[in-house]
């Protein structure tokens, strides 16, 4: 029988732990966090993953400032702002919502940011700290995966996992996490010769493709389970993923929906992030 992943579920028990954590720091009378969010320009895409992620801090308990820059911001007034962040004892965190408008150069604000307030986890310090087991920051999302699996009780370790997405955010992060906690990792991509050949191999199969509905059962093992990051605003406007979960679910052990699964999750490791010091 397939089991569907509660990604809200899940997410929602993460967040009341954390908002149990700041009031236990808050009652040894200890710093409370504080994230800094900044969004250039008002894409409404980013307009309601920001307002989300600030709902989040009031949640949780911890301290929130936001700074809504017009469209027009230049590098230089973006790289300011960061400066001063990176300066403020008051900001432990600090996220620059994704993407930037064309005339910044994402690659120079992701490395503006002092490696100490990554709470995004992209910043190349955290990246590298990621790939050789050291402490630091974790991608959201990957880590938002590994979040579900272990809360579902699948283990991961000796297990044959693939994941298709090689981006940086998403596919290297999640294989690295994988590979940390004993999977036999392989990592498909656009190049991939046999892509479903080398998915059916897998027990644990995580999709970050950003093609909605690609994988369909012909790429899934019986009882595998299935990862589903994808995200996809359909005509309808329902949301979907990259995983035909129609096609794929009767076939899979775990599967995770969309929406309801990996989505919630990344706002809630994003707040684990912002305690990770505290
Ligand atoms: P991306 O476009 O940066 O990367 C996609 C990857 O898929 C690439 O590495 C590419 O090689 C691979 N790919 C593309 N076409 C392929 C094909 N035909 N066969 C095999 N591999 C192929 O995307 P991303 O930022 O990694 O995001 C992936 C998906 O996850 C998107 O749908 C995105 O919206 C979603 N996403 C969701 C969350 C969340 O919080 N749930 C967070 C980040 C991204």
């Amino acid at each position: 029988m397939t089991k569907i992943i509660d990604g809200k579920k899940i997410s929602q028990e993460i967040k009341d732990e954390l908002k149990a954590k700041v009031l236990s720091l808050k009652a040894e009378g200890k710093k409370i966090p504080c994230l800094a969010v900044i969004q250039v320009g008002n894409d409404p895409a980013s307009t309601v993953y920001v307002g989300n992620k600030k709902k989040a801090c009031e949640y949780i308990g911890i301290g929130s400032k936001s700074f809504e820059l017009k469209e027009e911001t230049t590098q230089d007034e973006l790289i300011k702002l960061i400066d001063e962040l990176n300066n403020d004892d008051e900001v432990t965190g600090i996220l620059v919502q994704l993407p930037v408008p064309k005339h910044i150069d994402e690659d120079t604000i992701i490395r503006r940011i002092s490696p100490q307030k990554d709470v995004d986890g992209f910043h190349p310090m955290s990246v590298g700290a990621l790939l050789i087991g050291e402490d630091g920051f974790l991608s959201c999302t990957p880590q938002g995966v590994i979040q579900l699996l272990k809360r579902s009780n699948i283990s991961i370790e000796g297990k044959e996992c693939v994941v298709i997405g090689r981006s940086n955010i998403v596919g290297k992060p999640m294989a690295v996490l994988l590979l940390r906690e004993n999977g036999t990792v392989t990592v498909c991509h656009s190049k991939t010769a046999n892509l479903k050949e080398v998915c059916k191999r897998a027990d644990i199969l995580v999709v970050a493709i950003g093609k909605p509905k690609m994988i369909n059962s012909e790429y899934v093992k019986e009882g595998a389970c299935v990862i589903d990051v994808g995200i996809h605003r359909m005509e309808n406007n329902k949301l979907c993923g990259d995983v035909d979960y129609d096609d794929v679910a009767p076939h899979t052990s775990y599967i995770t929906p969309v929406p309801g699964g990996v989505g919630p999750m990344t706002i809630a490791m994003l707040m684990s992030n912002c305690l990770k010091d505290a």
